[in-house]
């Protein structure tokens, strides 16, 4: 079921490209967040999703109910862009002068809503809730994090999960820090874990730092990323006839090792 789950995630790469570089055409400043929140909305409402939006401000919250009762996990990903002038030659630049995504939330959003869809069209599979946290404001301080806690977007969760994209072909996992991240705020309510995927690519010049006017990065990381986030909803949430299922494979591959063996 896993595989199945990874495929749709690979099979979701040109909508998240798609979602991705309109974002990144139309990017908006932290706390003035308005075109791209009620885009993430109307996209999980397509999905049938339910929704919260305003959440501490400018935060959406969508909600994806599994058949079965268990756990509660969040994920989290933030929207908003920065006072950059985009210096990228490339056809989706951004169209707002002096305005950019150059620290990757456009692709952290695209990412979470392919793994949005995947999880709701496989909600029979799941015992549990996945909260999908969609952050106005990571940049600027005080982050859209603690207002979006105060509004009570953590609430029954058990767990809360961030990633964010750089440097090489890797998923690392880090400790929690407050340097420069928001997300630490969810880690001080709730266990959780931020991780960071690989997104550098000299080929196509995605080898700039965050917050450069050449910034990008290799949108095949929004795979990877993907991927991550939704092995961890399967981790947390599988049901239990799914684990059932997935003993047994594993029982099968087993008994078809030592036959090969024997
Ligand atoms: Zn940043
Ligand atoms: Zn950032």
């Amino acid at each position: 079921m896993i595989n199945r789950w990874l495929n749709q995630i690979e099979e979701s790469f040109a909508q998240m490209v798609e979602w991705r570089r309109h974002m990144h055409q139309h990017p908006e400043l932290s706390f003035q967040e308005v075109e791209t929140p009620k885009m993430i909305a109307s996209i999980l409402e397509g999905f049938g999703i339910e929704v919260r939006i305003n959440v501490g401000g400018r935060g959406v919250v969508g909600i994806i109910r599994g058949k079965n009762p268990g756990k509660t996990i969040a994920l989290r990903a933030d929207f908003d862009a920065l006072p950059i002038q985009d210096e990228k030659d490339v056809p989706y630049k951004s169209k707002v002068n002096g305005v950019m995504h150059a620290c990757g939330h456009d692709g952290h959003t695209a990412t979470l809503l392919a793994v949005a869809k995947v999880l709701q069209e496989n909600r029979e599979q799941l015992a549990g809730k996945v909260v999908l946290l969609h952050q106005h404001a990571e940049e600027m301080c005080p982050g859209g994090a603690i207002s979006m806690i105060e509004d009570g977007c953590l609430e029954g969760v058990d767990a809360v999960f961030g990633k964010k994209s750089m440097g090489e072909n890797t998923l690392i996992e880090i400790d929690p820090s407050m340097g420069g991240e928001d997300f630490a705020y969810y880690l001080k309510e709730k266990p959780g874990m931020f991780f960071y995927t690989g997104a550098r690519n000299e080929k196509i010049q995605a080898n700039y730092p965050h917050h450069h006017p050449k910034f990008n990065f290799d949108e095949q990381a929004m795979v990877m990323a993907g991927k991550g986030l939704i092995s961890i909803v399967h981790h947390y949430l599988a049901s239990e006839e799914t684990n059932k299922e997935r003993k047994a494979n594993v029982a099968t591959e087993e008994a078809n090792n030592e036959a090969i063996i024997s």
